[in-house]
């Protein structure tokens, strides 16, 4: 897989020294409070589970399976609700975690959904990458890994096709391997 690779923008050492520092940073946080993260399928699945092993709080733990359409790397901004049932948080303090901020569609709208129908207690987000680029949506996140440019970045948790959520680290793909890259 590696041989894939264009570029490496982050090594596995210098993802999981960020998360100590987001880990640290959220167990100040929610100090005290009733703790639910709402991790978004699939591509969070490698940042949630080493950064809670960072947290050291009581929390719960439940996620939300949704699907951004997207022609090959560019997200197109359909957000799909894969389970009818929304997670109940109520009167609970909700971390969304996803893994990246790009249009900021997807999570604008499973943060609406869940602030309009599950009255929680709070809710903030926290992705691994944000992209610098000019949105036309209003939205940010609290918690942030690291902030990228505007480009196609597969690996930790991030999939090209369905392929590289497993590569340890966040790159570029070669050209020839992402053939619908921008
Ligand atoms: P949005 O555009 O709604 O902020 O992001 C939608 C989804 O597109 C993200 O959750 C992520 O799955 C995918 N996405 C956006 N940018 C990238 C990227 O650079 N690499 C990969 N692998 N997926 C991305
Ligand atoms: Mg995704």
């Amino acid at each position: 897989m590696h041989s894939h690779l264009d570029s490496v923008l982050f090594h596995e050492t210098t993802i999981l020294s960020r998360l100590d520092a987001m880990g640290r940073e959220i167990t100040r946080d929610y100090q005290g409070k009733n703790l639910t993260v709402v991790l978004i399928l699939h591509g969070s699945l490698f940042f949630v589970a080493d950064l809670l092993r960072r947290v050291n709080l009581p929390l719960r733990v439940t996620s939300l399976d949704v699907t951004s359409y997207h022609g090959g790397t560019q997200s197109c901004g359909t957000v799909t609700f894969n389970q009818l049932a929304l997670p109940n948080v109520q009167g609970q303090h909700v971390l969304i975690v996803d893994d990246i901020l790009d249009t900021g569609r997807t999570l604008a709208a499973i943060r609406g959904r869940i602030e309009n129908e599950c009255a929680p207690a709070s809710v903030r987000l926290c992705v691994l990458l944000k992209k610098r680029l000019a949105r036309d949506i209003a939205i940010d996140a609290h918690y942030i890994g690291f902030d990228i440019g505007d480009e196609f970045v597969v690996g930790y948790g991030l999939d090209y096709d369905g392929h590289y959520r497993n590569l340890p680290l966040i790159g570029t793909l070669k050209p020839e391997y992402s053939r619908h890259a921008l």
